[in-house]
């Protein structure tokens, strides 16, 4: 297959985990017969600096025409003042909103070999597979703002095609997988958590009656989370619900450095990036988790490319890397991790010992 990926490395540590996460993909690419290019485009911080627009019409126009995106992340404190007029994150919601991308995938799935990373007890950790599907483009961090002397608000509304989209993409993958999904809103107190559970429910019934439903109160969800995790598969919310409980759920594997993300929209074009942010503080050192960065790689080969057995084997890859104790610091103890160079060269290894090679079936 050929596909052109679009590459936006950004600022702070995200030029250091996509160069590892494209290794990678150059691995998977040679060792299954496809033919993968790779542009660089600039976003975030560096792109003001070079262009004074955090998402140049140029960068744009390249992930619009490529087959997906691959970013690492954007900000950090050179760019950091609120009061600024640009911002680094601007560049982010713009190209969301340029591709059409309303539901952000965020699967967590605690490793075994890093269960002590995590805060939670690691028994309500074992066998925990969760996705989470977060609405992307509404809600209420997009609706009207007001602020005076007095007082602020901010408007809160979704429509009905809003959420119809994006509960349509969550009951599909629940489909794909345990046939459960859950639909996290606030329908005791918000009328647009009421229009949510109404839209969910009427999909649910009419297009998906083989996936079991639920509806769940938020702040219920919030403790259910961490008090059985295990209990749940794909989880449907709207867009600021979703921004909270995913940081949330997080916390279930551990480091922010495992954890990919996929935002996908009705396009063909997907936007694949790790959860965590540019980690200034250890920026340049050459230290960071390349695994979240990875993981969005197979998430990309899965959801924008149909490149399901690929998807598998980059998985398997970096679950081999970690059961071989190959960790970075955010997971060794005692800082005696590894690079992030020394990790992706784990992965490749993972690969090119129990990868399918496409030259021998032929
Ligand atoms: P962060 O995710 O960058 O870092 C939080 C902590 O986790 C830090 O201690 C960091 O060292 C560690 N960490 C994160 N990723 C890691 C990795 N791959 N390997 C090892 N350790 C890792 O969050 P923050 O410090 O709140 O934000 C820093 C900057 O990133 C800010 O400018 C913020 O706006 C931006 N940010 C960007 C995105 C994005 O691009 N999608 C997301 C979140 C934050």
């Amino acid at each position: 297959m050929r596909a052109e990926i679009a590459v936006l490395p950004g600022d702070g540590i995200g030029p250091e985990v996509t160069a590892a996460a494209v290794s990678v993909l150059r691995t998977v690419a040679r060792r299954h017969g496809h033919d993968f290019t790779f542009t660089e485009h600039d976003i975030g911080g560096i792109a003001i600096d070079r262009h004074g627009d955090p998402l140049p019409a140029a960068t744009l126009r390249a992930c619009q025409q490529a087959d997906a995106v691959l970013l690492g992340a954007v900000g950090g404190p050179k760019w950091s003042d609120p009061n600024a007029k640009i911002r680094p994150e601007q560049g982010l919601l713009a190209l969301r909103r340029g591709l059409g991308l309303f539901a952000n995938l965020r699967p967590v799935r605690p490793h075994p070999a890093a269960l002590n990373a995590s805060p939670i007890k690691p028994h309500l950790l074992t066998g925990v597979d969760i996705m989470v599907v977060r609405e992307l483009t509404g809600g209420i961090y997009f609706g009207d703002k007001t602020r005076d002397e007095r007082g602020a608000s901010d408007l809160c509304s979704y429509s009905v095609t809003e959420i119809e989209r994006v509960v349509r993409s969550a009951f599909r993958l629940a489909r794909q997988r345990r046939g459960y999904l859950v639909s996290v809103d606030k329908a005791n107190v918000l009328e647009t958590s009421r229009l949510w559970r109404d839209v969910t429910a009427r999909i649910g019934r009419e297009e998906f009656a083989d996936v079991k439903l639920e509806h769940v109160l938020v702040d219920a969800m919030a403790m259910h989370l961490l008090s059985r995790p295990r209990e749940y598969d794909v989880i449907v919310t709207e867009n600021m619900f979703g921004d909270i409980l995913t940081d949330e759920a997080s916390m279930l594997a551990g480091s922010l450095g495992l954890l990919p993300s996929a935002s996908l929209g009705d396009g063909r074009v997907g936007l694949y990036e790790p959860i965590h942010g540019s980690a200034p503080d250890i920026a340049g050192k050459g230290i960071a988790n390349p695994y979240a960065a990875i993981l969005s790689c197979a998430m990309l080969l899965r959801h924008s490319l149909g490149l399901d057995e690929e998807a598998d084997c980059i998985e398997r890859a970096v679950d081999g890397a970690l059961n071989a104790q190959v960790f970075t610091n955010d997971l060794a103890a005692g800082g005696r991790g590894v690079s992030t160079q020394a990790a992706a060269q784990a992965v490749i290894e993972q690969l090119n010992e129990h990868c399918y090679v496409a030259e021998l079936r032929d």
